[in-house]
């Protein structure tokens, strides 16, 4: 099985490039000796390069990647692009851009040109609200088999899901915490859409849980929570906190 894995979004922080070094610098000073746990880091695109130069150990990410290779796209970075400035890992369908328009079928298109670009996509799925009827769950199916359509299972080792309920999301309006109980409950359901789709490479994929993690919790929703990492936002801008919950997944028992 793949290491657990602690991925920090940054989205659009910090304001300058100095300060990303600071930051990145704190945390890559203080994880020296993790062995066990994979360390990865999404900055804004314009920082990955300069980043880059600071750590070995820090793996990059980016925080969204075009579906195209080249061309006129303006606006747009593709994922070839983000690999050449040292970005192993995307994120994409995270719900800040899907909330600016991005649907199920645009990230699948997305998902396949980051993976053949070589990077590992981290695929962001979650419900808005929790309806009584339990409606949330075929909202998060339909996220996972849309955009992972076509996707071969000779490749799906390489995609991280990421059980993000916009609910309990730092930014959300009046958002309310999710438990490790309801994180469990969502791994399984997702492991299970998984295994009905891969078989028995879903076993392969790694799930992890965002949405307002920090030092204090982290260690529930990883032993109780049936997840393999963590996708902290806003602890992630704190090197102390960020450098605490990586130190709290190295220290459980594997
Ligand atoms: C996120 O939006 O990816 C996230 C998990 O943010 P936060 O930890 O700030 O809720």
């Amino acid at each position: 099985m793949s290491k657990k894995v602690i991925i920090g979004n940054w989205k659009m922080n910090p304001f300058t490039s100095k300060e990303a070094e600071k930051l990145f610098s704190g945390v890559a000073e203080n994880i020296s000796d993790i062995k066990k746990t994979e360390v990865v880091i999404c900055p804004p695109f314009i920082y990955l390069e300069k980043l880059k130069k600071l750590s070995k150990k820090i793996i990059l990410g980016a925080q969204d990647a075009f579906s195209g290779d080249v061309g006129a796209f303006t606006g747009e970075v593709s994922a070839g692009m983000l690999y050449s400035v040292g970005a192993r890992y995307v994120i994409l369908g995270h719900s800040e851009r899907r909330a600016l328009g991005e649907n199920n079928s645009d990230i699948n298109k997305k998902i396949k040109s980051a993976l053949d670009a070589g990077l590992r996509p981290i695929l962001c799925v979650g419900e808005s609200v929790r309806d009584e009827n339990h409606g949330y769950f075929n909202l998060v199916k339909a996220q996972l088999e849309e955009c992972l359509a076509g996707v071969s299972k000779t490749i799906i080792s390489k995609v991280i899901i990421a059980y993000e309920p916009v609910w309990a999301i730092s930014t959300t309006p009046d958002r309310k915490d999710a438990t490790s109980d309801d994180c469990r409950e969502m791994a399984i359901f997702i492991k299970k859409i998984l295994s009905d789709k891969f078989s028995a490479e879903a076993g392969k994929i790694r799930i992890i849980y965002g949405g307002s993690v920090n030092e204090k919790d982290a260690g529930d929703f990883l032993k109780n929570g049936g997840v393999d990492g963590l996708l902290p936002g806003r602890a992630s801008l704190d090197a102390k906190k960020f450098t605490e919950i990586v130190k709290i997944c190295e220290a459980l028992e594997k």
